[in-house]
């Protein structure tokens, strides 16, 4: 559930690194271009602003969760659908520096340890209607925060939680009920240290093309048309 995006530089001696999150590399897949602008340049896409709701229910989650961790037992919400225990002490942020200098950082909203002993991530999702599957973007940062818990020392799996709320038919005068659904996500941190080679690549290289597909590319380019028009239809006056 947490949005958190970091896309800082920083110049140390002759080099220049960069700090990526999930956010950032899946605007890297996204686009280059976009992903060039708001890393290299601090020139962001435009955002959007969130719902309070969300973040009011994200806090309802979380303060959920805790009152079930002091009590050491698995919130009610989610214990029939997995086993293990909310572990205690587990870091809210997970970073690591790779060889090149680019350090990449990642917030799991929690972590749940399985009976092995392992640790995984615990992601929290609001949606309108019961999952129908994962989400590349979320598969995604599920990578990068297995890959951060191995970096960091923590004994691993390739695996992660995704626990998905959405509100049910309810009379609202009796409140209103929210579904829960836990999916097991297979993650896949191997694909991660590739990811951040190429990244690394675009940030030092020239400007990506735009995609051919994206329209607001191509409004941007013919806004420029028009103003060139403009500017030429000015002189002439
Ligand atoms: S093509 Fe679209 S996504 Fe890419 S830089 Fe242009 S506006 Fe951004």
């Amino acid at each position: 559930m947490t949005s958190w995006t970091l896309s800082s530089w920083r110049i140390e001696g002759e080099t220049m690194t960069y700090s990526l999150s999930p956010t950032s590399l899946n605007l890297f897949v996204n686009c280059p271009r976009c992903f060039w602008l708001s890393v290299a340049k601090k020139v962001p896409r435009p955002s959007i602003p969130m719902p309070s709701i969300v973040n009011r229910f994200d806090g309802i989650v979380k303060d959920y969760f805790n009152r079930y961790r002091a009590l050491g037992e698995l919130p009610p919400i989610i214990a029939w659908q997995v086993k293990g225990r909310l572990p205690r002490g587990m870091p809210t942020s997970l970073r690591h520096e790779e060889d090149n200098g680019v350090l990449l950082l990642g917030r799991p909203d929690d972590y749940l340890q399985l009976e092995d002993g392992t640790t995984v991530p615990f992601d929290h999702k609001t949606r309108a209607s019961p999952p129908d599957g994962t989400h590349p973007a979320h598969r995604l940062q599920l990578d990068v925060y297995t890959y951060l818990l191995g970096k960091s020392g923590y004994e691993t799996v390739d695996k992660a939680y995704l626990a998905y709320y959405y509100p049910e038919d309810s009379d609202l005068h009796d409140g209103m009920r929210i579904g829960c659904t836990v999916v097991e996500v297979i993650t896949n941190p191997a694909r991660v240290q590739d990811l951040l080679l190429r990244a690394c690549d675009v940030l030092n290289g020239p400007i990506p093309d735009p995609k051919t597909d994206c329209k607001y590319c191509k409004w941007v380019s013919a806004v420029q048309n028009e103003s060139i028009l403009f500017r030429v239809g000015t002189n002439a006056q």
